[in-house]
């Protein structure tokens, strides 16, 4: 027995154990052998054996090197399978608060501001709003950048990503037992938000629709969010990527969001995604969701 669940939860990878593609017992991810975007990966009840609906079988051992490094794998596997520690998974402890700003944090270093840029973001800004922070050359999350995930004023965890775009996981998470919740059990920037939001994918998305603008974590979204959203919006405009399968997960939660008695409406848009969009685009798609409001 390997205990997959507790190795993705301190590696800070996004599993799902229940939903769409999911089978009983079976832990699953998005795909990092394929680029997968939905969760097409999983791995078997025993946590010996991993296959892709999309890219078929691969070892457990490759999986986990992609995902970290292939020591790292070694010692994590090791770690993790005892049969001891997977009777240990259904009480996961929990921290009770985020030690913030985390160890080997430093003020933003060129590249990390040259990334921002890049993206057509202002770091600066991105700071006092949403309180960033960079981690350079050490540490678990080096040349990431981290972003604090808050629920009612605190930091429930927090999220690294990749500005070197080389890393196998683009968005790495605080683990789980040091983080107060996982962030799959929230939703990105719900604190600022009222009756009304624009629903996005990921963070980047988020923030180009500033204090309207939340975000998933990506296109895979739990009940968990889902009810939180319905507790507090009337109103919620769906942004997700513009391709098909984005498509469809935008129209499968807009379903859940209108049964819960929310006013929906999903928006095309003609870039990649709303990161994408240059700020005077995303404000003018802005102000034509917001302005009869
Ligand atoms: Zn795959």
């Amino acid at each position: 027995m390997l205990d997959i669940q507790r190795l993705l939860g301190d590696l800070g990878v996004p599993y799902w154990t229940s939903g769409k593609n999911v089978s009983e017992g079976w832990v699953s991810i998005s795909c990092v052998m394929c680029g997968d975007r939905s969760n097409h990966g999983a791995f078997g009840p025993d946590g010996w054996s991993y296959s892709c609906f999309r890219c078929g079988k691969h070892k457990v051992r490759k999986v986990i090197t992609t995902l970290s490094s292939w020591e790292e794998a070694g010692n994590l596997i090791k770690e993790y399978s005892s049969l001891m520690s997977f009777h240990e998974t259904a009480n996961k402890e929990r921290a009770s608060n985020v030690e913030w700003p985390p160890p080997n944090t430093v003020k933003m270093p060129s590249i990390h501001a040259e990334y921002l840029h890049a993206r057509g973001y202002d770091p600066k800004q991105l700071r006092d709003l949403y309180g960033i922070e960079c981690c350079y050359q050490t540490g678990a999350f080096k040349y990431r950048i981290l972003i604090p995930v808050y629920l009612d004023g605190r930091i429930m965890t927090y999220i690294g990503r990749d500005i070197t775009d080389k890393a196998g996981l683009k968005y790495k998470n605080l683990s789980e037992t040091k983080s107060v919740l996982p962030a799959k059990n929230t939703v990105y920037n719900i604190d600022n938000i009222h009756d009304t939001a624009i629903i996005c994918e990921g963070v980047f998305d988020a923030w180009r629709f500033g204090a309207h603008g939340v975000a998933m974590f990506g296109l895979q979204y739990t009940a968990q969010q889902t009810r939180a959203l319905a507790s507090r919006l009337k109103r919620a405009f769906i942004v997700f990527d513009n391709e098909p399968q984005a498509v469809e997960k935008a129209r499968e939660l807009g379903a859940e969001l209108s049964f819960q008695g929310v006013e929906v409406e999903i928006v095309s848009i003609s870039q990649k995604d709303p990161g994408e969009m240059s700020q005077e685009e995303a404000d003018e798609v802005k102000a034509e969701l917001l302005h009869d409001l």
